[in-house]
């Protein structure tokens, strides 16, 4: 699994996720990738039907917000709640948080 990489505009140094065009701070077209640093969880809910799939188990999911602004839903593990501190991952296509 690898950190998860954020967008850092070269200029202002606000980060996206995912990859914007232009910076919505100071109009900049120059992003630079960065590992993101940690996470805090701002609400979980769980997941426990997806149209299509027979198979499906109950899944965690949250909100997180970086500790540079970036707001992100990704997945979770069971133990994880609100207020929790996270590092994000990426894998698969997919973003998890995890305690540190
Ligand atoms: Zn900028």
């Amino acid at each position: 699994m690898d950190i998860l990489q954020v967008y850092k505009c070269a200029k202002c140094s606000k980060e996206a996720f995912p990859q914007k065009l232009i910076c919505n701070h100071c109009r900049s077209t120059d992003f630079i990738m960065i590992d993101s640093e940690y996470a805090i969880v701002e609400e979980t809910s769980i997941i426990r039907h997806m149209l299509g799939s027979k198979d499906w188990k109950p899944r965690k999911i949250g909100s997180v917000r970086t500790n540079k602004g970036v707001l992100l839903t990704v997945g979770l593990s069971d133990e994880i709640e609100s207020g929790d501190k996270v590092i994000l991952f990426q894998q698969d296509g997919a973003i998890l948080g995890r305690k540190e």
